[in-house]
């Protein structure tokens, strides 16, 4: 069977392989704890249902616009109001199957063969695979002082006469790290002043901390919608706990979104109509989910941060935001795939190995669970590497001792 050279280079998506070595086992009656999958507990907010359901019960479901239904852009264009403070048009929106689409819609419609792209480790896995998949080439800049912020200097050295975009992702997955607004700022200029799109993954802007917020690259340009390289993308995955729902949306110049709409046609015709009623049902409902969300998850990383205290070895830049934490445990081994394979033989948890984003000997840990299932996690990894924790851990109704230190 022939396979395409560039099919075949894509890599698996870790994190859905990795969900599914923890289903097989839960299938078997183990006690796996998923610290792995991106994804709030919450049940989508009940705006959501009842409007996706009047729109199912009614019976007309069409393939609607490829750029998505009127009613759904218009949602977006308030939220960008409310949330970015910029008053686009509906040329400026389109809705995509997830930030996901939008993203690689985005690559799709910006690069030629060998193209470059920035993008900043720790960063999201499916940058690297999309930017390929277009036939481009990421860039990537790690920050030298082994932070998860770059100094403005290491990105602009990166940048080439090849350089089309650059992708920034704060809060950002896997670190929880906020970009500082004089770093934005910087970019922003960069990105003007070279003709290079900025390319805001927003998919977590508002699950900050404390008091951190995330400023929005529009607040940084005088420059109209046109005129301004910033492309948003952003989705009601992760603020909303709709991960199933698939929708996510772009705001960008208007030239950009008539590409993108042909390829969204030519390739899925459109969303489909439930999920965008759906989508605009949260988007336009109370919006008091989204603040209970982050105070849980604000919690949630309150508890890692507990548990952390007592685990000798491993060392934490403090998330700031997201619902990830990406403890650095390079006194227990470099190699974090084995590492995480490790912890789900030996402690049942699932975790993610940094490699996959770019950071190797740190592994992702998602706080977006439950505490409990937090706390019973954090224990197991601590048990399971740290010689300071007691031997002996029950998982599940079996008492472990630890024969392997
Ligand atoms: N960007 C980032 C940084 C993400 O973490 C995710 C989801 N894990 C996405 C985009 C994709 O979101 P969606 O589910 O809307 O496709």
């Amino acid at each position: 069977m022939k396979i395409s050279r560039l099919a075949s280079e894509i890599a698996e998506s870790p994190t859905l392989a990795l969900n599914e070595e923890a289903r097989r086992l839960r299938e078997r009656g183990e006690a796996v704890i998923n610290l792995g999958i991106g994804e709030p507990k919450n049940k989508a907010p009940i705006a959501a249902i009842l409007s996706s359901g009047a729109k199912l019960s009614g019976g007309e479901i069409k393939y609607t616009p490829p750029d998505g239904m009127p009613s759904m852009k218009k949602a977006v264009i308030r939220y960008t109001e409310e949330n970015y403070d910029r008053l686009v048009a509906p040329e400026n929106v389109i809705i995509t199957h997830g930030a996901k689409q939008s993203l690689y819609n985005i690559f799709y419609s910006i690069l030629d063969p060998q193209d470059e792209v920035i993008i900043i480790a720790p960063y999201w896995v499916s940058y690297p695979e999309m930017i390929k998949m277009c036939m481009g080439i990421p860039v990537v800049v790690t920050p030298e002082d082994g932070t998860f912020t770059p100094r403005f200097e290491e990105i602009e050295r990166a940048v080439s006469s090849s350089t089309r975009a650059i992708v920034i992702n704060s809060p950002n997955n896997p670190s929880g790290a906020i970009y500082p607004p004089e770093l934005i700022q910087k970019i922003v200029d960069l990105c003007e002043r070279k003709g290079i799109f900025m390319v805001c993954d927003d998919i977590y802007h508002k699950l900050t901390f404390d008091r951190n917020v995330a400023p929005p690259a529009y607040s940084f340009t005088k420059k109209d919608i046109e005129s301004s390289h910033i492309i948003v993308v952003n989705g009601v995955a992760k603020l909303y706990g709709m991960t199933g729902f698939r929708v996510g949306w772009v705001v960008a110049p208007r030239k950009l979104v008539e590409v993108m709409t042909n390829v969204l046609a030519q390739t899925t015709s459109c969303v489909s109509p439930m999920a965008q009623a759906a989508a605009e049902g949260a988007l336009n409902g109370l919006q008091s989910a989204v603040e209970a969300l982050r105070l849980q998850i604000q919690n949630n990383r309150d508890v890692v941060l507990q548990e952390m205290r007592s685990f000798h070895g491993a060392r934490l830049i403090e998330p700031k935001g997201t619902f990830y934490a990406l403890p650095d445990l390079r006194a227990f081994g470099n190699n974090s795939i084995e590492m995480s394979r490790f912890l789900l033989k030996k402690a049942l948890v699932v975790t993610v190995p940094g490699r996959e984003f770019g950071m190797e000997g740190h592994i992702r840990i998602s706080f977006a669970g439950s505490v409990k299932d937090i706390t019973e996690g954090m224990a197991r990894i601590r048990w399971a590497l740290d010689p300071n924790s007691p031997n002996e851990i029950y998982i599940g109704d079996r008492k472990i001792i630890r024969d392997w230190m």
